[in-house]
């Protein structure tokens, strides 16, 4: 068993269901493999499952928790080798977080902010090494497909455009307590090392590729419509009569520039 804040009851809001299984936690903690040299970040540490393995064999972490009660209860455990930030993950102002530093990122991620997270984690992305997350195994899925596969669609393609991405394992629900209806899956996520790219074109990339996604199973003349007329998405290359599940992240670029320069 793993121990635990006595009294503590899973926050709903929070997204609480905390990993008590020391096979799963082993096996996520190996596949993060931390060294003592590293900057290991975690979000929503809970009841230190995660927190306690990797303080092991590191030495040190540092943990992003909103939930007040357990940001001051892991204070109290670990005086030295946790450094906390009680915030929310979403709002945290990351050029604070151990400035100039490469960063792993690492959590079992409350499910109900997982999607806004990853996309806002990948402003950060030329600071960090790699990133596991533990999450509902339906959205790895979706992170993981490729185009043409049943599950691509938006987060697929906006977030293969900055990650090399590995589905690892599945966790059952019977892991967790209290336990999630669904099966969660890890994900290793690696930044791609590609030219910088200026926030007007990953925030005009994210525009297309939501545009291209809005209206399923039409073709990119009418969902693309309001940004690209048929003619100009003939010019990026790109027949206007295809779906948006058959395009790569490299044909949402060449769709992103003909957009950029109309706009331009
Ligand atoms: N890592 C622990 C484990 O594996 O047992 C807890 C995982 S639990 C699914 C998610 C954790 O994230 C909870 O501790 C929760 O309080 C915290 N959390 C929820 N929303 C958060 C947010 N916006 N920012 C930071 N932490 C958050």
């Amino acid at each position: 068993m793993v121990q635990k804040l006595e009294g503590h009851h899973a926050r709903k809001r929070f997204g609480q269901n905390f990993l008590n299984d020391p096979h799963w936690i082993g096996k996520i903690v190996d596949s993060i493999d931390p060294q003592p040299e590293q900057v290991l970040i975690e979000i929503g540490p809970g009841q230190a499952a995660l927190t306690r393995e990797i303080i092991a064999k590191s030495g040190h972490e540092t943990a992003i928790e909103i939930d007040r009660d357990l940001a001051a209860w892991l204070r109290s455990i670990f005086p030295e080798t946790l450094e906390l930030i009680e915030a929310d993950a979403l709002k945290l102002d990351w050029s604070k977080v151990h400035p100039g530093e490469k960063l792993r990122i690492f959590g079992n991620l409350p499910y109900n902010i997982s999607s806004p997270l990853l996309i806002s984690l990948i402003a950060v992305r030329g600071r960090v090494t790699d990133q596991h997350f533990m999450l509902q195994k339906e959205v790895v899925d979706r992170m993981v497909s490729a185009p043409g596969g049943k599950t691509y669609g938006r987060l697929s393609a906006v977030l293969q455009r900055y990650y090399r991405m590995m589905k690892l394992f599945d966790v059952p629900p019977g892991a967790f307590t209290p336990a999630p209806k669904v099966t969660s899956s890890v994900v290793r996520m690696i930044p791609i090392a590609r030219e910088e790219t200026s926030p007007e074109e990953d925030a005009a990339y994210s525009e297309v590729v939501a545009a291209s996604f809005s209206m399923r199973r039409k073709t990119l003349r009418n969902s693309l419509g309001k940004l690209l007329t048929a003619e100009e998405i003939e010019s990026a290359g790109i027949n206007p009569g295809v779906r948006a599940e058959t395009l790569s992240v490299s044909d949402f670029e060449s769709l992103t520039r003909v957009y950029l320069a109309k706009r331009a």
